[in-house]
């Protein structure tokens, strides 16, 4: 393979260091997610090259059409499931997905557990939190965590951390604060906030797994939100 490396890459590392120094914190406790939906294999092959591992994607069946050939040839790789996940893709999820951060409500957390059990494979999830409380957006109520959390321990599954997407076109600094003051309430240590446009607002205020796109692959052309 003779792909160029990726300075975006670079970049983004370089960036995630001085924010991470100006926040005094361990560049070590923050996981950047190169988010991959609608990129190739060819566009992802030259962060696999400089040793990036850590994916995420948004939709099961193209990670399925992508990863097992890029497992097979680079080690290590991490794969974050970050779009809403359907029941019945449970399944699939389970078998592909090394991590969930999106699981929001009872239904799909019946689906999981079920699948989880049937595999013998519990793979740590964030719960999805719908932070703006936006009518339209997946994520689960502020006020319906502490349910969400007490099924999720009584099935056995994992609950490392909660993820949110803010409110588009507005500050996300008051959200990512109130995620963060949230996970620290319910004693959960991870915290999976902000995207190309505000990782560095978000690693401020704590983030641990940034989740970022378009500033490590250009604009995308296919929109897959
Ligand atoms: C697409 C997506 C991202 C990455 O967005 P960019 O703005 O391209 O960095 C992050 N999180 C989720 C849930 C996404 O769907």
């Amino acid at each position: 393979m003779t792909e160029s490396p990726s300075k975006m890459l670079i970049d983004v590392q370089n960036n995630i260091a001085a924010a991470a120094k100006r926040a005094q914190r361990d560049t070590d406790d923050i996981n950047l997610i190169a988010v991959s939906k609608t990129r190739s294999s060819e566009e992802i092959i030259p962060l696999l090259e400089q040793g990036h591992k850590s994916f995420g994607e948004n939709r099961v069946q193209e990670a399925m059409e992508k990863w097992p050939a890029l497992r097979s040839q680079y080690d290590g790789i991490e794969l974050h499931c970050i779009g809403q996940l359907q029941s019945n893709k449970a399944a699939e999820a389970i078998a592909i997905f090394d991590v969930i951060h999106s699981l929001d409500r009872i239904s799909l957390l019946k689906a999981l557990a079920k699948e989880m059990k049937k595999a013998d494979k519990y793979i740590p999830c964030f719960l999805q939190i719908n932070i703006g409380d936006e009518e339209q957006k997946g994520g689960c109520a502020v006020k319906d965590i502490a349910k969400l959390l007490e099924a999720a321990t009584n099935a056995g599954i994992p609950i490392i951390g909660l993820m949110c997407i803010p409110p588009a076109d507005i500050e996300a600094a008051p959200f990512f604060a109130l995620l963060a003051k949230l996970a620290d309430e319910y004693d959960l240590p991870n915290l999976s906030m902000g995207m190309s446009s505000d990782y560095e607002t978000a690693l401020s205020i704590g983030a641990t797994h940034i989740r970022v796109g378009t500033a490590l692959f250009g604009s995308r052309i296919r929109n897959a939100e």
